[in-house]
């Protein structure tokens, strides 16, 4: 969305993949906002999965490929579906991704160890994170972590720039000047 007045030196290209009812739209939500959220489903939470074009991809600099640890399929899936995708997809082969376990507030549930979920990263070559869109347990940690390893990457950090500087053009292109002799004199 547009966001006029904010200016930033980086601007990225985040995705978060993964099965429908993970809690992609919860993590982005809880990570936004600084507090406990009451969380309600998204409207598309009833898809099992979705399949993504390539415009989706184009130009990411991050993937943020999510599972529910309480619903053991959406781990599979991972492997099984979503991998696949990004493979076929993804253009930037520097594109940096965390596997994020999500829901670990629901702990008597966990279908998926933390182990597994380790050995699924280091197959995919990614960081790891277990966290809880709904206590915020981990959410800030996963984005920073992202975004620090975006910074590392001498490409990407240069993408975040050029993608930047765009937008505030953009900014000033859709700012319109108040009327000459207006108000207030
Ligand atoms: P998406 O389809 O991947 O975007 O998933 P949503 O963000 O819509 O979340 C699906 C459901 O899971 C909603 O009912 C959320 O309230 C719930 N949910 C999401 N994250 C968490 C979490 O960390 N813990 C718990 N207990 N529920 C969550």
């Amino acid at each position: 969305g547009s966001s006029s007045g904010n200016n930033y030196d980086y601007s990225f290209k985040i995705l978060l993949i993964g099965d429908s009812g993970v809690g992609k739209s919860s993590l982005l939500v809880s990570f936004i906002s600084n507090h406990v959220n009451d969380l309600s489903p998204t409207i598309a939470g009833q898809e099992k999965f979705r399949t993504l074009t390539s415009s989706y991809y184009r130009g990411a600099q991050g993937i943020i490929l999510v599972y529910d640890v309480t619903r053991r399929e959406t781990f599979t899936n991972l492997s099984d579906v979503w991998k696949k995708e990004i493979e076929l997809y993804s253009t930037n082969q520097d594109c940096i991704k965390v596997l994020v376990g999500n829901k670990v507030d629901k702990d008597s549930e966990r279908a998926v160890s933390r182990a597994e979920g380790i050995a699924l990263a280091e197959d995919y070559g990614c960081l790891f994170l277990e966290c809880s869109a709904k206590t915020r347990e981990n959410v800030e940690q996963c984005f920073k972590e992202l975004a620090l390893k975006i910074s590392e990457v001498p490409s990407l950090l240069e993408e975040g720039s050029t993608s930047a500087k765009r937008n505030i053009l953009k900014q000033k292109q859709e700012y319109q000047a108040p009327p000459k002799g207006g108000c207030c004199s």
